[in-house]
């Protein structure tokens, strides 16, 4: 298939002037929407909740500048991204991490999992701006620093779908927890869209260890979490993050939670995270069946969508399996009627309660949020009829998150 040059384009008429792009987006040529100077990153398109930002062809003729790939003199056009340039120079990406490919699965310059060396300086290759002279190094030195965007450093007063129902209350925080950007998915009803579609200044390792340690003081917690968009994107960064918070905490009350929709949790990776030092995870099941996890994921590839979510259910067993002992495990599934039925629900809860009765599961009312503000808030009584399914399917530590409060059933 041709390479083909884009523009970001807005549309007026659909523009709700929400401020999102203009407050949020790192658009790096730091000139949203001027068609002069934009290199097609598409950052702002998907950041947009009112797909008032069009990626257009640009058929224009560039001017060709000279960049230096891994040693490699070669000519590129202008205004294109770093991933551009590689791609018109044959390297492969995707949003599933290979070995083979570059793993770039945000494209909003969040998660830096795309993370190549330009000018000697370590930058996400999805956002980057190709500049005449520049020079990219595609491998990375093995004592490299990884790095990604995380934001909104708090103490959180409900938890997760990972954290043990026990422990919710609402009086004070149960745990602290920093949102990381960047997601393979692209939830069009997506509860928290300003972190997960959006850049930012990305942290080392240490610098998440020392703010989750210090949150952690001040607030009387044991639990230090990472939430998203989509925490384990970047996976170099994630277990150095896990080690060095845990280097911090070595008392045996620390615990590190991982809130993750499971897209890529293979079963090596989830042994690693055991091993760095997680001791819960929450994992969101975003259906069972594919063309309910596409409408909920607005992931259209079939292909890529059935790995994300058959990565999720084998985590949740794989976990199940071999780490029920070890570690908190809590299992989240989105409830809307406009896109999940009462028997895909049933479904799920059957296939849950064969593998673990016991597992805590918690079913989430998706509300009017980002680009589906025609979603209707589920009831209360209809939550608790979800609730009730997943009980009668011989699940015990059944809990519902409703407009009325959170409610162990
Ligand atoms: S994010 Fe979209 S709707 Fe909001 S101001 Fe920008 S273009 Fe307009
Ligand atoms: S964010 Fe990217 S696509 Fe949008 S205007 Fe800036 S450079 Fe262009």
């Amino acid at each position: 298939m041709p390479f083909i040059l884009k523009l970001a384009r807005k549309i007026s008429e659909k523009c709700t002037n929400c401020g999102i792009c203009e407050n949020y987006v790192k658009c790096s040529v730091g000139n949203l929407f001027n068609e002069a100077s934009c290199i097609g990153c598409g950052a702002c398109s998907l950041a947009c909740p009112s797909n008032a930002v069009s990626m257009i062809e640009d058929q224009s003729e560039r001017k060709k500048i000279t960049i230096t790939i891994n040693n490699k003199e070669v000519k590129v056009p202008e205004r294109i991204t770093v991933k551009a340039a590689l791609e018109l120079e044959g390297f492969k990406f995707t949003r599933f991490p290979t070995a083979e490919k570059f793993f770039s699965p945000c494209e909003v310059g969040g998660c830096w999992s795309c993370s190549v060396l330009v000018n000697g300086n370590l930058s996400p290759a999805c956002t980057t701006q190709i500049l005449d002279g520049m020079i990219i190094e595609t491998k990375l030195p093995a004592d490299y620093q990884p790095k990604r965007v995380v934001s909104d450093f708090m103490a959180h007063y409900v938890g997760g779908v990972g954290t043990p129902h026990r422990l919710k209350r609402a009086e004070r925080p149960i745990e602290v927890v920093g949102f990381t950007h960047g997601c393979t998915l692209r939830c069009p009803q997506c509860q928290n869209h300003v972190i997960t579609f959006t850049g930012g200044e990305a942290l080392a390792p240490i610098q998440v260890a020392e703010e989750l340690t210090k949150l952690r003081r001040e607030h009387k917690v044991d639990r230090m979490t990472l939430s998203g968009g989509e925490c384990t994107l970047n996976r170099p960064w994630l277990i150095q993050v896990i080690k060095e918070t845990m280097r911090l905490n070595t008392d045996e009350n620390a615990h590190f939670h991982v809130d993750t929709n499971g897209s890529i949790l293979t079963k090596d990776y989830v042994d690693e995270l055991v091993q760095a030092g997680m001791t819960d995870i929450g994992i969101d099941l975003k259906g069972i069946r594919i063309e309910t996890f596409m409408k909920i994921t607005n992931v259209f590839e079939k292909k890529l969508a059935n790995i994300y979510l058959k990565n999720a259910w084998s985590a949740t067993k794989y976990i199940l399996d071999n780490y029920s002992e070890k570690i908190f495990l809590g299992v989240g599934v989105p409830h809307n009627k406009a896109f999940i039925t009462l028997e895909e629900i049933r479904e799920i809860g059957s296939k849950l309660a064969r593998w673990d009765s016991k597992v805590q599961v918690t079913a989430l009312d998706y509300r009017a949020e980002f680009k589906r503000t025609d979603l209707i808030q589920p009831s209360p009584q209809e939550m608790l009829k979800v609730g009730n399914i997943f009980k009668e399917c011989g699940l015990k530590t059944v809990m519902v998150q409703s407009r009325a409060g959170h409610f162990l059933l």
